[in-house]
Order: structure tokens, then C-alpha cells, then sequence
């Protein structure tokens, strides 16, 4: 079998972990093949070097390397160089890379002086993980690079900044007049991207921030066709619980793109290829789809254990709109 999965970071990394013990305990599904098609619209380049926030995340998720507790960033990690780097005066400071992390952008960024594509690049990254011997293929949305900006206010004025500087330094808390994916109109699909929707046996929305994660993924041209057009049942996983964000800002990306903070309006931005919505089991009652079909769970991730229930319950829900 094999399963196509967008995703953004935290959250669709603990999804797809989840989803990946889930198919090595269960017999039938252990050979499933896993394509993650990683949002790269957060990559930035600091102090000379290229970071993808998403990917990154995906990687060290997958490949057993995450600070657990954080989300994102290396387990045992320490921040010597950062701090040489605010001696020297070196902005910005208000993102976190450790010393191990920068090893991952360093070795990036070289590889993509190279002359590499982003693809190669996160094919290597992902070897070193060891994500092909569990059978995951790691695939960047694009080769082109795609960022996306926040237009905020400013004075009387508008002004653009990098999505990191809003959510990070900001904490998404100076309203947004709108999000641009700024070379989106230059980019393509990176190879293998459309083909692994087409040619899927289910793909799965995980429940990652459905404006600056699956949102910018979608805008990439072909995706949204190809999720359209496949056989593939398409199921999805609120990212909302009770019409909340579980972490992160999703409910400051919806409102700036005037969608309200519901399961069944994060629904709504994909229901011209939505077959199935894995909704918090508080939500279910509220969600009416005229085509998918809902079904409440319990959908916190509180540990690996509970995210493998909640992508076995996505996975059970997609197979059987594929007999149906
Ligand atoms: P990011 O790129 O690191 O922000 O990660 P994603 O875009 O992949 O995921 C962020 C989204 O994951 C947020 O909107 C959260 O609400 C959602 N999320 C995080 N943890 C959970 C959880 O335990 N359950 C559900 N249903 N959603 C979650
Ligand atoms: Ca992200």
C-alpha cells in the first residue's frame, strides 16, 4: 500500500510517527510505503545558512532525533554557537539553533552550493536518519524556494515580514492582514511530488496548521489537482480541539484569512477533494460536510501511543471509503 501525507512540522510529525508504529504493528500494513510531502514556505536563510523548519522537524521526528518535550530541534542540544554569534553582534537572536541543528543547515547549505536540489538534499538528510529503511520517503513541496510572508500593520502603513519573524519573534500576536507564499508563481512541484498523490492508495491530511502549512502546500501548482483528480479516498485530521488550536497559532493564521476557528470551516478549506474528516470527538456534533464523511475521536497526541490510535483511526476511515 502505499500512503501520501502533506505536512507542516510538530504537528504532522508526530502524526506520521504515530502513523508509522501503527503500520509496523500491524502485520497487513508493515510493507505500506509513507510519502511526506513537507511544507517548505517556513524555510529562511540565517547567517548564511538555508533552514527548514518543517522538514527539519519531519526528519528529526521520524528519524528519532526531536527534543521531545519542545516539538522541534535536537534532543541533548546545546546553544554554543548562537551565543558566539550575539557576541559578535550576529542578528537575528530571536531564532533557536543549536550547535547540532546548525550542523544539519550547515551541511545543507554546502550541499545546495553544490549544486543540489532541495530533493537531493533532503534525500541525504533523510538517509541519515534512516527513513528509507523504514519505509519513508521525505519529499520537499518544491525545489524553487517558496517563503511565506505575513503583511502586518505598521504605523499607518503595511509591511511584509517572514512568517518565522511573525511567529516566532511576534508570537503571531500583531494581527495579519494576509499571508503571500512569495515565489510561489516561479515554483514547481518538486519531482515525485504529484505522482505520489496520484498514485496513492489514501492520502492523509495530518493535523497540521491548515493555512501556513497545508495551505502553502496546496498552493503549489498541481497539488490541488492532483488531489482533485486522484482514486485516492483524501482524509484528513482536525487540527482544532473544540475550536482550538492545540499548539501554535491557527486560530490568528484562520482569522487572517477570514475562515472561522471551527473543524468544520478548516473542513470547508478542503472540500473540493475531502473524502473523509477525523474531527475531536467535543467537534463531531457541529460538523455537518455535504461530502465528506465525519467521525469523531479523541484527537490529542498526548504521547507516541495515542498518535498511533488517532493515525490508525484516519487510516481505518480512508480504507474503508476505498471499498465503499
Ligand atoms: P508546525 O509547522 O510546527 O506549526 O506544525 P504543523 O503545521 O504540522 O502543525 C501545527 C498544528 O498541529 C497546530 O494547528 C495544532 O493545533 C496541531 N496539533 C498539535 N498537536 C496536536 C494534537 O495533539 N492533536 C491535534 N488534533 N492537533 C494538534
Ligand atoms: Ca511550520
Amino acid at each position: 500500500m502505499r500512503i501520501t501525507a502533506l505536512a507542516g512540522g510538530v504537528g504532522g510529525a508526530r502524526f506520521l510517527r504515530g502513523l508509522r508504529s501503527h503500520l509496523d504493528a500491524t502485520p497487513e500494513l508493515a510493507d505500506a510505503e509513507l510519502t511526506v510531502i513537507g511544507n517548505t514556505g517556513d524555510d529562511l536563510s540565517l547567517f548564511g545558512l538555508r533552514v527548514c523548519p518543517d522538514l527539519d522537524t519531519l526528519v528529526y521526528t521520524l528519524g528519532g532525533g526531536i527534543h521531545e518535550e519542545q516539538g522541534w530541534g535536537r534532543a541533548d542540544e546545546s546553544h554554543r554557537v548562537q551565543g558566539e554569534l550575539a557576541a559578535y553582534g550576529a542578528v537575528p537572536q530571536w531564532f533557536a539553533l543549536g550547535d547540532l541543528d546548525f550542523g544539519t543547515h550547515i551541511v545543507r547549505s554546502q550541499w545546495l552550493g553544490q549544486g543540489l536540489s532541495l530533493s537531493e538534499v533532503t534525500a541525504r538528510l533523510a538517509e541519515r536518519w534512516g527513513l528509507p529503511e523504514r519505509r519513508i520517503t521525505l519529499l520537499p513541496m518544491s525545489d524553487s524556494p517558496v517563503e511565506t510572508h505575513v503583511v502586518i500593520e505598521d504605523g499607518d502603513a503595511h509591511r511584509a515580514v517572514h512568517f518565522q519573524e511573525w511567529w516566532v519573534r511576534m508570537q503571531a500576536k500583531v494581527p495579519a492582514q494576509r499571508f503571500q507564499a512569495v515565489g510561489m508563481d516561479r515554483a514547481t512541484a518538486a519531482p515525485g511530488v504529484l505522482d505520489a498523490i496520484r498514485q496513492a492508495d489514501v492520502v492523509l491530511l495530518p493535523p497540521s496548521n491548515p493555512v501556513v502549512s497545508i495551505g502553502i502546500i496546496l498552493g503549489v501548482p498541481g497539488v490541488r489537482d492532483a488531489l482533485r483528480g486522484t482514486t485516492a479516498p483524501v482524509v484528513g485530521v482536525s487540527p482544532l480541539i473544540g475550536g482550538m488550536p492545540v499548539r501554535g497559532h491557527a486560530d490568528a493564521c484562520l482569522a487572517a484569512i477570514g475562515v472561522e476557528c471551527t473543524a468544520a470551516a478548516v473542513a470547508g478549506l478542503y472540500e473540493d477533494f475531502l473524502d473523509g474528516w477525523l474531527v475531536s470527538q467535543e467537534d463531531a456534533a457541529s460538523v455537518r460536510l455535504r461530502r465528506a464523511q465525519v467521525r469523531g475521536r479523541p484527537l490529542l497526541m498526548t504521547d507516541r501511543a495515542a498518535a498511533a490510535e488517532i493515525a490508525g483511526a484516519a487510516l481505518e476511515l480512508a480504507l474503508e471509503l476505498r471499498t465503499a
